[in-house]
Order: C-alpha cells, then sequence, then structure tokens
C-alpha cells in the first residue's frame, strides 16, 4: 500500500503525544512530513518557510496554545485544515476554538477518528479553494468586462423588463446629458424624440419576440439639445425564459447624419437663396400632382424669368446681381402662402408651385400679385434698382396632367409673356404650336443665313432743306423657300433668343460694307445704316468682329452708321457704353433709333458717341393729329441740335408730314412717301431717276 503524503506542521509539547499521533497516521495510510512546533516564534517560522497540508494543534502548550495557533494561521490569510487534537476538554472551549476557526476537535484518547477527520478536511479545504479560484477568476472577468463596458466609445445601457434603465456605462452621461444616477430608473423610451417613438414601439414587440434590432433614433438630451444615434438591442432572457430586459447600444451619429443632411440640402437647394433648386422643384411638384390627383384638387406652376436682370448684372456688377436675386427670392416668397413652394431654377429663373388654387383663376391672381411684388423698386446697397418679370401660368390638370408636360408648357406661356410684355400668360394651346414652329423656323434661319436666303434693301434717308439723297438704312429680309419674302419683325427677335444674331448681323454688316464700297467705286456717296439689336450689345466680341470686317476698308468717318434703339441704349449704360465707345473709334457713327419711346437721360445721351437720333415713327404719324407728339417731334429736334446731332424722322408718309418736319427744322426724313425699303436693283434705279422726294407736291389735298 503506498502511503499518502501528508505535511503536518504539529504544535505540541509533548514528545510522546507527537509520536502517537504519526503513528495513528501512518496507520491510517499517511506517510506523513512533520514539523513539530512549541512557540509562537516557531510557529511563525515554520509557516513562512514551510507550506503544509494541515495543522494539528494541541489546546495548551507551557508558551503558547491553540487560540494563538489560530491567529497566527489568520494572520498569514491561510485557508488551511486546523485540526484541535488534546485531551479531555471542555465542551465550551470546544466550541470556542470551532468558533475561532478550527476545524475539527479530536480527543488525543480517541485518535483513530484523527484521520478520517484530516480526510475530510483536506476535501473541504481544496473544494474551498477550487471554490476561491472560481470566484477570483469570476471576479476577473467581470472587471475585465466593466473595463471594456466603460472604455467602449458608445453609450451602453441596460434596461430592465419594463425597459427602465438599470445600468449606464461610464459613456453615458456625455452623450445624454445624464449623470448616471439620475439615467437609473429613467424609462428608456423618454429619451426618445416624440417623432420616433412609434417607431421605436414596434421595434420593441420585435424584441420582446425574441429578436434583436438596430434603429435610427433622434435622442433628447437633458440640456434639450437633439442627437442622433444608431441603437441596437439585444434581449436578455430571464431565468424562465421570459423577457428579462436589454442590452441597448448607442453610436453617436450625429455629426455624419448632420453631414449628410448638409449635403442633401445641398443638392436640392440653390446656394445663392437658400431656396429649392430644380431637382427638389420637381420632386416637390410630383408629390403635389399626387396629392392634388387624389385629393381631386387644382394646382398651379408659375415660372418667372426676370426681364431685366442681365442689365443690372451688366451695369453694376454680379454682387448687386446677387443681392438682387435673394431679394427677389424673399418677395416672391413674402408674396405667397407658407405651402406654396418658391424655387430657384438657376440664373435669373424662378418658379411658383401654388398647392391649392381651386379655379384657374386663382392662378392669374398669383401671378398678378407676384408682378406687383417685383414692381416696386429694389433698393441694394443704396442703388435703387429695378427689375420686371414675365410668368409663365400652367394649371393642373387643366393644361397638363405630369410634371413634364406642365413644367414645359410653363416655359412656354413664360415666352409668350416675355415676347408680347404683358408680364403674364397663361398656357393656351395656340401657344404649344407657335413654339413647335418658332423651333421650326429657328431651324430654317441658320440654314437660310448660311445658304444666302438672306437680301438686304434700302431705304433712303433724304435731307429735308436739300432734298438730297443723304444715305440709306439697310433692312434685311428673308426670302424663305416656302413663306416667300419675310419682314424682320418676324425673324430678328427669334434670332435673338436663339443667338442666330451674331452671324446674321455679321452677314448685314458684311454685305452693307462692300455695298457701300461698291456705291462709293461708282461715285455714290451714301451714309449706309445698319441696325443692331440687344443681343449684340452684350456681345463683347461684336466691336472685333467689326474691326476685322473694317480691315482694308478706308472708310471716311460717316459712312457707316449703326443704329440702336434707344431702350436698348438705356437699359444697359456701362457694357453699352463700352461696345459703343470702341465702334465709334473704329470709325462707326452712331444713330439713336425708335427715339421717344425710351426714357434717355440727358447726361448720359452726352456721354454717347451720338451722331443721328432718329424719331420713331408713332410720333410722325401722330404728329398731325395729336399736339402733344407734335410737341415730342418739335423738342426730339431740338434737344438733337443743342447736343449737335443731326435728327431723322422716320415714318414719312405724307407730304404734310414732310413740311412740318421741314418747318420745325428736322434735317433728314425716311419714310414710304419717298420710297419704301426696296432691294439694290430697285434703289439703284430708284436713284437712278433723280427724284428723290415726289415734286411738285399734291396741292390739291384737302
Ligand atoms: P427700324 O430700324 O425702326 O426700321 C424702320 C422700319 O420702318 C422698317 O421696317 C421700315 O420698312 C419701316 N418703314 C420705313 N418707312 C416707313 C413708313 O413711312 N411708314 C411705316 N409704317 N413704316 C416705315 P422693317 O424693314 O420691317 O424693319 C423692322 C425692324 O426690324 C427695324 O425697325 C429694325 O429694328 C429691325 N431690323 C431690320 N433689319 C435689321 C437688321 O439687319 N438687324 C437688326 N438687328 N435689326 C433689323
Ligand atoms: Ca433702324
Ligand atoms: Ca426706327
Amino acid at each position: 500500500m503506498t502511503l499518502l503524503p501528508l505535511r503536518v506542521l504539529l504544535v505540541e509539547d509533548q514528545e510522546d503525544d507527537a509520536e502517537l499521533i504519526l503513528v495513528a497516521l501512518r496507520q491510517a495510510g499517511y506517510a506523513p512530513q512533520c514539523r513539530r512546533v512549541q512557540t509562537q516564534p516557531e510557529m511563525v517560522e515554520a509557516l513562512r518557510s514551510g507550506s503544509w497540508d494541515v495543522i494539528l494543534s494541541d489546546c495548551n502548550l507551557p508558551s503558547f496554545d491553540a487560540a494563538n495557533a489560530l491567529q497566527i494561521v489568520k494572520a498569514f490569510g491561510l485557508d488551511l485544515p486546523f485540526v484541535v487534537v488534546s485531551g479531555a476538554i471542555g465542551e465550551e472551549t470546544a466550541v470556542a476554538f470551532m468558533k475561532a476557526g478550527a476545524h475539527d476537535y479530536v480527543m488525543k484518547g480517541n485518535l483513530p477518528r484523527l484521520a478520517p477527520a484530516i480526510e475530510r478536511e483536506l476535501r473541504d479545504a481544496a473544494e474551498r479553494a477550487a471554490r476561491r479560484l472560481a470566484e477570483q477568476a469570476l471576479a476577473d472577468s467581470e472587471e475585465r468586462y466593466r473595463t471594456i463596458v466603460d472604455a467602449a466609445h458608445d453609450t451602453i445601457l441596460l434596461v430592465d423588463a419594463d425597459w427602465c434603465i438599470s445600468f449606464a456605462n461610464r459613456r453615458a452621461p456625455d452623450m445624454l446629458g445624464y449623470a448616471c444616477d439620475q439615467l437609473i430608473g429613467l424609462p428608456f423610451s423618454t429619451l426618445i424624440d416624440l417623432a420616433d417613438r412609434d417607431e421605436w414601439g414596434l421595434r420593441l414587440r420585435q424584441i420582446h419576440q425574441g429578436g434583436a434590432f438596430e434603429l435610427d433614433l433622434r435622442l433628447r438630451r437633458s440640456d434639450g439639445r437633439d442627437i442622433w444615434a444608431t441603437s441596437s438591442c439585444t434581449r436578455l432572457p430571464a431565468a424562465n425564459g421570459a423577457f428579462g430586459g436589454a442590452i441597448v447600444m448607442l453610436k453617436d451619429v450625429t455629426e455624419r447624419r448632420l453631414a449628410a443632411e448638409a449635403l442633401r440640402h445641398q443638392a436640392l437647394h440653390d446656394a445663392l437663396t437658400g431656396l429649392p433648386n430644380r431637382t427638389l422643384l420637381q420632386d416637390r411638384l410630383q408629390q403635389a400632382v399626387f396629392s392634388a390627383r387624389r385629393e381631386n384638387r387644382r394646382i398651379a406652376v408659375l415660372l418667372i424669368d426676370l426681364d431685366r436682370f442681365k442689365d443690372v448684372n451688366d451695369a453694376f456688377g454680379h454682387h448687386y446681381g446677387d443681392l438682387l436675386l435673394k431679394e427677389v427670392g424673399d418677395r416672391l416668397q413674402h408674396a405667397l402662402r407658407e405651402s406654396d413652394t418658391v424655387a430657384r431654377l438657376g440664373g435669373d429663373e424662378f418658379a411658383v408651385i401654388l398647392s391649392s388654387c381651386l379655379e384657374v383663376e386663382d392662378a392669374k391672381l398669383a401671378a398678378v400679385k407676384i408682378l406687383k411684388a417685383l414692381d416696386e423698386p429694389f433698393i441694394i446697397e443704396q442703388q435703387n434698382l429695378r427689375v420686371a418679370g414675365s410668368i409663365g401660368v400652367v394649371v393642373h390638370p387643366d393644361h397638363g396632367e405630369d410634371v413634364n408636360t406642365l413644367l414645359r408648357r410653363a416655359d412656354v406661356a413664360m415666352y409668350a409673356a416675355k415676347r408680347e410684355g404683358d408680364g403674364y400668360s397663361m398656357h393656351g394651346t395656340d401657344q404649344e404650336e407657335a413654339s413647335a414652329s418658332r423651333l421650326k423656323l429657328s431651324a430654317q434661319l441658320r440654314d437660310g443665313i448660311r445658304l444666302g436666303e438672306l437680301e438686304l434693301y434700302y431705304q433712303p434717308k433724304v435731307g429735308l432743306r436739300t432734298r438730297e439723297l443723304k444715305g440709306v438704312e439697310a433692312l434685311v429680309r428673308w426670302n424663305h423657300p416656302e413663306q416667300g419674302l419675310v419682314v424682320p419683325d418676324a425673324f430678328i427677335p427669334l434670332a435673338e433668343q436663339t443667338g442666330l444674331i451674331k452671324p446674321l448681323s455679321r452677314w448685314v454688316v458684311e454685305t452693307a460694307l462692300h455695298q457701300w464700297r461698291e456705291w462709293h467705286r461708282r461715285g455714290l456717296e451714301l451714309t449706309v445704316a445698319f441696325n443692331l439689336s440687344m443681343r449684340n450689345l452684350h456681345d463683347p466680341h461684336l466691336p472685333d468682329m467689326l474691326e476685322e470686317l473694317l480691315q482694308g476698308f478706308h472708310l471716311p468717318p460717316g459712312a457707316l452708321q449703326a443704329e440702336i434703339t434707344e431702350t436698348v441704349l438705356m437699359t444697359n449704360a456701362t457694357r453699352t457704353l463700352d461696345v459703343v465707345t470702341r465702334l465709334s473709334n473704329l470709325g462707326v457713327q452712331l444713330s439713336i433709333d425708335d427715339f421717344g419711346t425710351g426714357y434717355s437721360s440727358l447726361a448720359y445721351l452726352k456721354r454717347l458717341p451720338v451722331r443721328e437720333l432718329k424719331i420713331d415713327k408713332s410720333f410722325v404719324h401722330d404728329m398731325a393729329a395729336n399736339e402733344n407728339d407734335m410737341v415730342i417731334v418739335r423738342s426730339t429736334i431740338d434737344l438733337g441740335h443743342s447736343l449737335d446731332m443731326k435728327v431723322t424722322a422716320e415714318g414719312v408718309e405724307t407730304p404734310e408730314a414732310w413740311d412740318r418736319l421741314d418747318a420745325l427744322g428736322c434735317d433728314l426724313a425716311q419714310g414710304y412717301y419717298m420710297a419704301r425699303p426696296m432691294p439694290v436693283a430697285a434703289f439703284e434705279s430708284w436713284v437712278g431717276r433723280g427724284i428723290y422726294v415726289p415734286n411738285p407736291r399734291p396741292t390739291a389735298v384737302a
């Protein structure tokens, strides 16, 4: 039989007793390695230097006893089986030892009981040690988890079965604004923004059924600030498998969310005015169309284009232009209801959706309201600026059922308003056709310019006093392959809108220039005038183009004249002055066309290198019947002369008009009375006849 080694620390003064104990142990199958101590210092030394399986202690020693020994063991923090082995002691003493920490008590007279007692105590001690180890491991791992939970960047909450918070990690107070102890006991849902609570409630049902979920929530911090968090919830089971609560993890995604929202906003709004852009407008319009269909309502779309915005930009610079656009945006919003959408589509184009419009007439009223709002002068950094708007109006479902049709027809209506100059225009079917034929016409014009379908007609300007031919105005005609001769009013505005005015003007100037040279070669000295339109003056390359054409021509001053209408000159002050000055430096004289229809400022006129004023034909026509027009004609002549300009009257149709203009001292006359605009050949034979003014005048006319 192999003996079990047993390290015994024996507290005993009696040699014999010690021997008896060892014998008893050996008999029970142990191989005791024993150290016997009798004093306190020996005991301390033995515990310090050796390790022991069991301590057997006599009750009383001369300088020591079991109680002392127990204290020492405790002081060492050891959990060793401690068995008191002694002679007869009283029951009470025995109980006191046990209370002090001894594990068992064996009488020396009953040593066979010692081994089983030791055996049991060793087992118990081993169990205790194992439990201690397990507890330590548990404590360690809890500590580890705790550290992880606290170090986590996310908020981690435990909620109980009633969704009240029972634990919050260290991050929670930072994120939610509440102290940890404020959070404990708080129903989790009170942290959630009202708008998100329904969705949250739905998800709770899911988790009660055993799932886990993730949901983006808007949370309200204790200071009232809103934050966004991605929440993920995992269910915690209770002992009986019921719902025992959950772990709620909250990741703060506020910044990401705000950045995404800012991007979204940016993508859908106009940076300058902050208004919805075209994309958002289309989206809103789609929504509005859907709900209008559902509810059987009308909605209206208004497209607004500013009429003189470009002039402001040109005259005052982009800074003013930008401020003006902002102000326009504000005015539009103020003029309409909050439920209406105001958007900026780009440039000087705005759009409005009227979300409810009972009658078609209501849309017109809104257009009038907008025009009125724009009519007030804009005061931008002390500058008094004026713009006007042209508005295209369409109503759903009357004028179109889908977004694209509505926007397209609003665009056509807007152009109609612009063309007709009456503020707003509502969609009509004829507009649709008109726009289609305009498209066709502009394609034909493009080809026509290239294929030489244009022709210049010349209309004479005759001196009133001298009755001599002084010059001609070149007026363009289009020999349309199907439509025959087309007058400029039918295609010049189109050419302006489509940019074709550039090649057209180039052709006109080039042709007029060659014609002048040809006449000059043949000894016919004439001033040849050509017309420039609004777009020509916006074209910074115009003077370059003219310079290129004029190279090689040694033009005497007064050979070439550019006619620019008064309104164009006045609305483009800064840019125009520049272009006009360059033209004048090239030797091209300036003539102000349709004078009297605009509002020229005398000061501005003086700054322009203008050589001629042309009185608009409407005044000349009405001069005979209307005293007021007569006054205008007379004062224009006087004004022109005081500024050292020649004055030409256009639209002279009758001998009376001729006489009256002659009497008023007007310099030149142009009109059907003398001659209509004519092709070159007709003009040349007219010149050949030598009668520039019908003469003698028919005196018989009543
Ligand atoms: P405008 O410059 O005012 O030209 C005078 C217009 O009055 C011409 O019409 C002419 O035919 C017409 N007219 C001449 N005498 C009389 C008259 O006694 N009574 C009446 N009732 N009308 C008379 P037209 O040729 O149809 O030209 C119309 C407008 O088209 C011109 O007005 C001018 O602004 C523009 N235009 C003509 N040619 C060109 C061109 O080459 N380039 C540009 N940009 N515009 C042009
Ligand atoms: Ca003219
Ligand atoms: Ca004119």
